[in-house]
């Protein structure tokens, strides 16, 4: 299958790793849109929250497992949001599940 997520999970296209579990692997955005701008991902190929199913929801489970640890040792105290674009009106670009984690700053009230 030709997913950028799954070559960077792969270590077939480098990336800046921040965690990594049997599950989960989480990077560091390429185009880093707050001071911590971190991607969290399923190791299982997971097209998107519009294919989270019974069978595959323990993955998603570990990736929030995941986020409090990497939130904490990013140093972020004063909080995060935690993004999930699905679909192209919400222009998810890279169609393997992601959440993106934003902190480091005051981000906006704004969320579209
Ligand atoms: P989306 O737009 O699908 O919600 O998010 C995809 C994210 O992947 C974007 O924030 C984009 O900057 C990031 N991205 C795209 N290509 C690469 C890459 O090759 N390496 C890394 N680390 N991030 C990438
Ligand atoms: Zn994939």
């Amino acid at each position: 299958m030709d997913c950028l997520f799954c070559k960077i999970i792969a270590g077939e296209i480098p990336s800046s790793k921040v965690y990594e579990n049997d599950r989960v692997f989480v990077f560091r955005d390429i185009n880093p849109q707050a001071p911590v701008h971190m991607l969290a991902v399923p190791k299982e190929h997971i097209g998107s929250a519009d294919e989270v199913t019974a069978e595959n929801s323990a993955a998603v489970a570990a990736i929030f497992e995941a986020i409090p640890k990497v939130a904490a040792a990013e140093g972020l105290t004063g909080g995060y949001r935690i993004v999930s674009n699905c679909g192209p009106d919400a222009c998810q670009s890279v169609k393997h599940l992601h959440f993106h984690i934003l902190g480091g700053k005051q981000l906006s009230e704004k969320m579209d």
